[in-house]
């Protein structure tokens, strides 16, 4: 009979409506193969913009110096010197209290609690004696009134901070969280998510500016048995919703729960001390404030400190070259989406659209700490701690501080104690029941002498901890042996973490957190119903796509071969086989890396579906083998009439799909372009009948498929027909009983 054309794409007949397609003007192309076309133009002008936006960005971080750099934190050892501890100590330093004449000197620590960065103490003194404040830093637009495209301007408080290392760590810091929360980054913890991804997901459409800030949640000091002054501080990120009022814009705390900025700065808050141990730049934003809350309980309890403390202050600031780059560019980022709609055949709609509206987040960092009543400071008093603190000298292990890991549970520092403290008001003393050990020593003492963290970078390259309990070990790599942890870069200044019970106890349980969403994810993707489309929620938001077709109102989420996904049982030796023989020469379909570095891959090999993860430095696994095979339902011939036959038909639909000859075996083939066509007939009532051609030569009949929806999506609609007033179900089925 008559020629009938054949889609470019996808090989199969083109019905009676078509779109012209890229390969010339006699091409004619389906409508849904026209949606993917689009949808895949679509991507790669997305992917080409934001190419070009990170060289511009990439262009704007080094020209205006943006990002954090392990050389800028300063080193202690010279002040110590300087301040009266002498020889300096080579590793960590603390400040020691006489009680009797209310003088703090310099001395070394291997204790990191109890560790202080001198520059960082000295400015911070610095501040609160000049300005009875800490230290506060902002990034503000130039313009308010033009928020799009205004630069920023930092602002610190004293402005003389500018350009030295207590302004560099905070500013750096402020940046780091603005770039979090815009999405720029792999999030620093497994299964967080930006303002951006909450913002996708809740009003997307809703324009807001907003700042999300540092801030300290606790502060106090505690004491160790020799009188080693100890900041402990909790800090947490808070989230601003700058709103216009008649004085301009104003920062209002954010109350909605749901908000997009709340919500992130929630899920910081929760896991801060997680994303200190990893990340750089947030770990020195705490090490300053702790020197913060140093420097005001100094000064509150009246202690007498050396004048060369201050000269030294001054001669710090004296020397710091003026800041370069006192005004930056804005940070932007903007997310392309794209919905193509398609409606009886026809393209009917592309929704696309920029989410820019997030471009105003600023921030800032904000300790106030004038909040905190630190003069009284919390002394630890008590019975004596029944395992001796520190012992370090008698053992020839790496001197790491966390040798306390493996005395396990320390009897003197009580669990729970930490639970109770956000209540505590500062003004009152608190007697702990326990103490902390004796931590001080001068250079010459085992404290002074150690490198700390030489030792357990050395440790953890070599993935071993000497002398620390398995399970200690294991926490110790799944918080610093991860992609998002940067602190290995510190070098000999990295400061291993707080062994002190409730600290581990709190850092343990954010890792255990993670390992169960990690665990989640594995189920989540070996299960038949993972939808390469539409992941969900326990994936990085990045791996749904943002360009989707809609037909007849509803997204696709099956993958093609989901349709009859059968799992198989393979033994060790095909599994080997699969891995050294198949899966190096196949491409992917799906090939995406969560944050922490773990790939998911799936493959399709005929028909089978293999999906396999691969975690760092690890080989790849397989988790689960499918084979597609047919299709869900199994079309069968109809005999009796029923209440059906009786309703009248409103549309007749013809479809055609691609045929695989093994697996649908049932059907009638269509030899010369390997495709089987059915149709699909709706009544009035909604209800729909497939009816196509078996191999056996006759017709089949089938009431209300339920995958028909996901079987439709697969296939091409070639003619759809508006039937006459007056044709019943049943006058079909008894035409198809005289063919
Ligand atoms: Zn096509």
């Amino acid at each position: 009979g008559e020629e009938v054309p054949l889609c470019p794409r996808c090989s199969l007949p083109v019905g009676e409506f078509a779109y012209q397609g890229r390969e010339g003007k006699q091409a004619c192309v389906h409508t849904e193969c026209m949606a993917q076309v689009l949808t895949q133009d679509a991507q790669r002008e997305e992917d080409a913009r934001i190419r070009r936006e990170n060289i511009k960005k990439e262009k704007n971080r080094r020209e205006y110096d943006i990002g954090w750099r392990v050389e800028s934190v300063p080193k202690s050892a010279p002040l110590a010197e300087r301040m009266g501890c002498s020889p300096a100590p080579q590793g960590l330093c603390c400040l020691v209290l006489d009680d009797a004449s209310r003088t703090v000197k310099v001395a070394a620590t291997s204790e990191p609690s109890a560790a202080v960065n001198l520059e960082y103490l000295l400015l911070a003194l610095k501040v609160r004696k000049t300005a009875s404040r800490e230290p506060l830093f902002s990034l503000d637009p130039v313009d308010p009134q033009n928020l799009e495209k205004t630069p920023q301007k930092k602002v610190y408080e004293p402005s003389w901070l500018a350009g030295t290392s207590v302004g560099d760590v905070m500013f750096q810091a402020d940046y780091f969280l603005k770039e979090l929360a815009l999405g720029e980054y792999d999030m620093p913890v497994v299964g967080m998510l930006s303002v951006f991804d909450w913002s996708e997901m809740k009003d997307k459409d809703k324009s807001w500016a907003g700042r999300e800030w540092f801030v300290v949640k606790k502060a106090e000091i505690r004491m160790s048995e020799d009188n080693a002054l100890i900041p402990h501080v909790k800090m947490g990120v808070e989230a601003r919703e700058q709103v216009v009022t008649k004085k301009g814009l104003e920062d209002a705390p954010v109350t909605l729960p749901h908000h997009p900025l709340k919500k992130f700065a929630d899920a910081f808050t929760r896991n801060f001390d997680l994303i200190a141990e990893r990340k750089s730049v947030v770990f020195h934003l705490r090490e300053l404030a702790k020197a913060s809350i140093m420097a005001k309980y100094l000064i509150d309890s009246k202690a007498r400190l050396d004048p060369t403390w201050y000269k030294l202050a001054d001669e710090i600031v004296k020397s710091t070259e003026p800041e370069p780059y006192p005004q930056i560019p804005q940070l932007w980022n903007m997310r392309g989406n794209s919905r193509i709609k398609l409606k009886e055949g026809r393209l009917v709609d592309m929704v696309t659209g920029g989410q820019s509206n997030l471009q105003a987040i600023y921030g800032g960092v904000e300790f106030g700490l004038d909040r905190f009543e630190l003069a009284q400071r919390h002394a630890l008093q008590g019975q004596k701690p029944s395992v001796p603190g520190v012992q370090l000298a008698q053992s020839g292990r790496p001197m790491f501080m966390p040798q306390r890991f493996q005395l396990g549970q320390r009897p003197e520092m009580p669990q729970g104690v930490d639970l109770n403290l956000d209540k505590f008001s500062l003004s009152t003393e608190e007697r702990f029941a326990g103490r902390l050990p004796p931590c001080s020593g001068d250079a010459d003492s085992l404290e002074g002498r150690t490198l700390l963290g030489k030792a357990f970078l050395q440790s953890l390259q070599q993935k071993s901890f000497a002398g620390v309990k398995a399970e200690d070990q294991s926490l110790l790599l799944n918080v610093y042996g991860v992609p998002q942890c940067d602190r290995a870069e510190e070098g000999d200044a990295f400061i291993p973490p707080d062994p002190n019970l409730e600290y581990i106890t709190k850092v343990r349980n954010l890792v255990g957190e993670e390992k169960t969403l990690r665990e989640r994810r594995k189920q989540r993707f070996s299960d038949k119903t993972f939808a390469v489309t539409n992941p969900g929620l326990d994936f990085p938001r990045s791996w749904t796509p943002r360009f989707q077709v809609e037909m007849e109102g509803r997204v696709s989420h099956t993958a093609p071969t989901k349709f009859g996904l059968k799992k198989l049982e393979v033994d060790e030796a095909f599994q080997r086989g699969l891995l050294e023989n198949v899966l190096p020469s196949a491409a992917p379909e799906f090939n995406q890396v969560t944050e922490d570095g773990i790939v998911f891959r799936i493959y399709k090999i005929g028909s089978l579906e293999v999906r396999t993860t691969q975690e760092v430095d690890g080989p790849e696994a397989i988790v689960v083998v499918f084979s597609s095979g047919a299709a869900a339902w199994e079309a069968k011939a109809v005999e009796s009439e029923d209440a059906l036959g009786r309703e009248r038909l409103v549309k007749c639909k013809v479809y055609v799909e691609a045929m695989e000859q093994e697996s649908q075996p049932h059907l009638a083939k269509d030899a010369r372009t390997g495709c089987n066509f059915y149709i699909v007939l709706e009544t009035e009532k909604k209800n729909r009948i497939v009816t196509e051609a078996l191999s056996a030569g006759s017709l089949s009949w089938v009431q209300n498929p339920h995958s028909l929806e996901d079987r439709n999506s697969l296939a091409k609609l070639l003619f759809t027909v508006d039937c006459k007033e007056g044709v019943y179900a049943r006058d079909v089925q008894q035409l198809q009983r005289t063919l």
